[in-house]
């Protein structure tokens, strides 16, 4: 089975630093969705992992949340994508739980109910804590320059073996050709 895990603000939707809160304001980038269709249709399934403390923090509640997701799958559908789960983090950083990225409890959670090794399954974030979780299960590590994307390459200290792409778009264009490529060369 060929999976790929995707962080969900700034690299399927346009984030905010105040939070997405509402299904209103989730909005998609423009090529996101039809990247993991393309994603869908080489075969992949497509998972997401994303922090979400606005709830620990009282922005919004768990109904919202998923009002959001609904508005989330829906709008894959009609892109011809289809994002087979979505598992989130609903705590802040002082509650101290395994979920919260950078911490990997999301990705283990992935591995287990999908019955599968995380080793070298495409990651993608616009954080560097996306990342972090991935590379400590072994996910290859991608990240887009949407988002906090500029932020993260600004800082630096990425995991080792991290590619950078400029949307989710060109990081699946990238994704396939390369593994085509390994393809052809096995
Ligand atoms: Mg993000
Ligand atoms: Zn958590």
């Amino acid at each position: 089975m060929k999976l790929v895990i995707l962080d969900r603000d700034g690299v399927i939707n346009h984030d905010s630093d105040e939070f997405i809160k509402s299904p209103e304001e989730w909005i998609p980038i423009p090529g996101s969705l039809e990247a993991i269709a393309r994603l869908n249709q080489s075969g992949y399934r497509v998972v997401v992992a994303s922090n979400q403390s606005g709830i620990a923090r009282g922005l919004f509640d768990i109904f919202t949340l998923n009002a959001i997701h609904q508005k989330l799958h829906r709008a894959a559908k009609q892109a011809g994508a289809d994002i087979d789960a979505v598992f989130f983090c609903p705590h802040a950083a002082d509650d101290n739980c395994d979920c919260r990225k950078p911490k990997p409890g999301m990705f283990q959670a992935i591995a287990k109910r999908f019955e599968v090794s995380l080793k070298g399954v495409p990651c993608i974030g616009d954080s560097l804590r996306d990342l972090q979780a991935g590379f400590i299960v072994g996910c290859t590590p991608l990240l887009v320059r949407t988002g906090k994307g500029e932020r993260t390459l600004a800082k630096g200290g990425l995991p080792p073996g991290t590619s950078v792409h400029v949307d989710l778009a060109a990081a699946v264009e990238f994704l396939l050709k390369s593994r085509k490529v390994a393809v052809e060369a096995a």
